[in-house]
């Protein structure tokens, strides 16, 4: 086998291997690909919030942090400092602990301002008998003032600011007592408990005062519009709420421990962003979620593919439909040419004998060759229908004489099983192409006598029905099932007893006449016969009243 030759079939080999699969892995692969790249976004954008949402939560520590230093100060500072000192500074003057109205009316105007931090007074002396006096009526306090102030005295000398507070639970409600010594050595303590409710009007201030976050992140606004902040007293309870409700999940908690001396120690701030000011804090915001718009590129990417293998699919059954044909036209074509040549050599080498079979030979020889071109014609209409560029130049032409004349050229192809042809034509001039009107009614009357039984009768008609011609072809043959009677027009379509059955065809034929039907503007179908046959029918345009027959 020579080189050229082995390459050639090496070639034809790859051709031949299905590639269907391999197109499929491709789709499939490019399906996961998509999956795996949708993932990676989705991925992406999830990290990409963790950062943001990581960054919003150390905004609200830092707001949370200043918070507590400056709320702590102003408490301190403009509360506990000058009301101690003023306190201080009263009793040492007058020895003895002054009523609460009597404080006020001494204050200056910065304790003035703070006395509503003040619930009640007390003054403790350790000279002996240690003895307590105490503005307030409250028992619990009081007893619990006897008993802790002892314990204070030694603490006292440490105290950070010179005063010191404490922050007892008594009977469920969180209580504050500021103590300061009177005099160097301590042995008298002076001090007052908290009005724990006045604290809220202070915590507003505080957080009024000045933005808690960078005014240089804020770009002109007011950082704190974006913080929900509340402060918590040592029992959970909440002392002060910012209007923007801290509802936001980016929060960061902060004690205020021993910010300006403990004085608040015991209460939290919980401070939190809200997310939708993260486009003003974070570069690029906070990201949305892309898993819907994802999911649903991943469904149209699935469809696409679902679409592309069944496109595969039409296109290989289209693929085997083809070679089908293939075959079943050499087959056709065979036929006829082995009767013309077999009659042929019959004349050639003299073997009739009678000049009846001289004729007969000659007709049979006549007849296959009829059959050759009307088998070709088809094939050619076909192949042209199918490329488009199947043309026709229709002619206003009376209907009558030229079915009349098809009718008699096909009766030499049907005489040999009987058939006998009844023809009822009426006059009707219609625009129609001549080749095309021969080729539709052939490819008619060939099927009715293919499908049809010997010795039938085929009705062929030409009449107006309601301002439109029609030609109608009847047999005497099984019919066509009513499911069947739109897809027996489909090309390459064979009823299954057809397909099974020895008859000759290509599924071809009626393809052709409805191409060719509707290049004339018309219409074809098939009905139940009057006599259980098939009963084709071509519906054309008639022609406009001015056209005449040329
Ligand atoms: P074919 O070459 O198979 O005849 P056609 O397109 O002409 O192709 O016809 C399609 C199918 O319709 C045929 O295979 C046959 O099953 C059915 N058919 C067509 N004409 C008739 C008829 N007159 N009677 C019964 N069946 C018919």
């Amino acid at each position: 086998m020579s080189m050229a030759n082995r390459r050639d079939q090496k070639k034809e080999k790859q051709q031949r291997r299905p590639r269907a699969p391999f197109i499929a892995a491709m789709l499939l692969s490019s399906l996961v690909l998509t999956a795996v790249l949708a993932w990676q976004a989705q991925y992406a954008a999830h990290s990409h919030r963790s950062i943001a949402e990581g960054v919003l939560r150390d905004y609200a520590a830092l707001a949370a942090d200043e918070y507590v230093r400056r709320a702590a100060n102003q408490i301190g500072y403009y509360g506990y400092d000058p009301l101690i000192k003023s306190l201080m500074g009263h009793v040492q003057t007058l020895d003895r602990l002054p009523t609460l109205p009597g404080f006020r009316a001494e204050a200056d105007d910065r304790t003035r301002a703070a006395l509503e931090l003040v619930r009640d007074l007390f003054l403790v002396r350790f000279d002996s008998p240690a003895s307590l006096l105490y503005t307030g009526n409250d028992p619990e306090v009081k007893s619990w003032l006897a008993n802790d102030f002892p314990h204070r005295q030694a603490e006292l000398q440490k105290a950070s600011r010179g005063f010191l507070t404490v922050h007892p639970i008594l009977g469920d409600q969180p209580h504050t007592f500021i103590y300061a010594p009177v005099n160097g050595d301590a042995t008298t303590l002076a001090g007052f408990e908290l009005a724990t409710d006045a604290l809220e009007g202070w915590f507003q201030s505080a957080f009024q005062r000045a933005p808690l976050l960078p005014p240089s992140l804020a770009k002109g606004n007011d950082t704190n519009a974006w913080i929900g902040l509340t402060v918590y007293d040592p029992g959970g309870q909440p002392v002060f709420r910012s209007i923007h409700a801290p509802s936001y999940d980016l929060e960061a908690e902060r004690a205020f421990a021993d910010a300006y001396g403990g004085i608040l120690r015991g209460m939290r701030v919980v401070a939190s962003i809200n997310p939708e000011a993260a486009s003003h804090l974070v570069i690029g915001g906070l990201p949305r979620s892309r898993l819907p718009v994802l999911l649903g590129l991943l469904a149209v990417a699935s469809g696409l593919l679902a679409a592309a293998v069944l496109q595969i699919r039409r296109e290989r059954a289209l693929t085997q439909l083809r070679s089908d044909f293939v075959a079943r036209v050499s087959h056709e074509l065979r036929t006829p040419l082995t009767q013309i040549r077999m009659f042929a050599e019959t004349l050639l080498l003299n073997r009739v004998r009678t000049s009846t079979e001289q004729q007969r030979a000659l007709e049979i020889i006549d007849k296959e060759s009829r059959r050759l071109t009307h088998l070709v014609e088809n094939i050619l209409q076909f192949s042209r229908g199918d490329r488009g560029t199947l043309t026709l130049a229709p002619r206003p032409r009376n209907l009558a004489p030229l079915v009349s004349e098809f009718v008699e050229d096909f009766r030499p192809l049907a005489h040999h099983d009987g058939t006998r042809f009844k023809t009822r034509l009426e006059d009707m001039v219609v625009p129609v192409d001549e080749d095309a009107l021969r080729q539709i009614l052939l490819n008619l009357l060939d099927n009715a006598i293919k499908y049809g039984p010997k010795n039938q009768l085929v009705s062929i008609a030409t009449l107006r029905v309601n301002g439109t011609s029609q030609i109608r072809v009847e047999d005497q043959g099984p019919g066509i099932p009513e499911s069947e009677r739109e897809r027996i027009w489909h090309r390459f379509h064979r009823l299954e007893r057809d397909a099974l059955s020895p008859t000759d065809g290509m599924g071809i034929g009626l393809t052709v006449v409805r191409d060719l039907v509707a290049l004339h503007g018309g219409r074809s179908w098939v009905e139940s016969g009057s006599e259980g046959g098939s009963c084709f029918v071509i519906e054309l345009p008639m022609a406009a009243p001015e056209e005449r027959e040329l």
